[in-house]
């Protein structure tokens, strides 16, 4: 699914305006990122890879959970805490790919 832009941005341009403008607010905070199953074993070794550790919680239902709380700064693991670029961006998570879904407040690349 393709996230929902405002009409005529870019990927480029939205890319830039959440590392310089919204600067990845919704990759820390009090927030959680959804992983699927298989999403997780990757996870954690592009963690290992770039040096951080990532907490991955199951759920029962087979999903698991990143909560930026369990990390420094309650930031995404991923997240350059220098740069606000996310370390893993080519390979990030499903979740990650279709945010934002729908116009959503607070996100400037939706319109919101
Ligand atoms: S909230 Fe929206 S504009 Fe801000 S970093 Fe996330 S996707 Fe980008
Ligand atoms: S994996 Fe990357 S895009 Fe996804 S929440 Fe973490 S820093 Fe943000």
């Amino acid at each position: 699914m393709a996230p929902h832009l405002i009409p005529g941005l870019t990927a480029e341009a939205a890319s830039r305006i959440c590392m310089e403008q919204c600067r990845a607010m919704c990759c820390q905070g009090p927030l959680v990122l959804a992983l699927q199953e298989h999403e997780v074993q990757p996870f954690r070794e592009q963690a290992t890879a770039i040096g951080v550790t990532a907490v991955v919680r199951w759920a029962s239902d087979g999903r698991a959970w990143v909560r930026f709380d369990d990390h420094p700064g309650w930031r995404c693991p991923m997240l350059d805490p220098a740069t606000n670029a996310c370390r893993i961006y080519d390979r990030r998570p499903q979740r990650c790919r279709d945010f934002p879904d729908e116009l959503t407040p607070g996100c400037a690349i939706s319109g919101g």
